[in-house]
C-alpha cells in the first residue's frame, strides 16, 4: 500500500495529516507520533503506541526508543554496532 500525499508546511512547521489517514491509521488527537529520517529530505512519521513501531510487538525497550530488544539488535547489526 502506497500513498502519497502533498502538503504544505506552515510556517511553525506544521502539516496536517488528511483525516483519512489519520483514521486509518489510528492518530488521534494527543496521540504520541515518532518521526523519523529516511534519508536527505525524507522523513517518515508512525503512530507511537506501547509496541515496537518495526514489527508491532508490545515489549519495547523505552519511551523514547520504542522498539522491541529482538528489533533494536537486527538495526544495530545492520549498522555494525552493539545494542
Ligand atoms: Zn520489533
Amino acid at each position: 500500500m502506497e500513498i502519497s500525499v502533498l502538503r504544505t508546511m506552515d510556517s511553525a512547521g506544521r502539516i496536517v495529516v488528511p483525516k483519512k489517514l489519520r483514521v486509518q491509521n489510528g492518530l488521534e488527537a494527543g496521540a504520541p507520533v515518532l518521526i523519523y529520517q529516511l534519508g536527505p529530505g525524507q522523513l517518515g512519521l508512525c503512530r507511537a503506541g506501547r509496541e515496537c513501531v518495526l514489527c508491532g510487538s508490545p515489549e519495547i525497550l523505552d519511551e523514547e526508543l520504542p522498539v522491541c530488544t529482538g528489533c533494536a539488535k537486527k538495526v544495530a547489526a545492520r549498522l555494525g554496532a552493539r545494542p
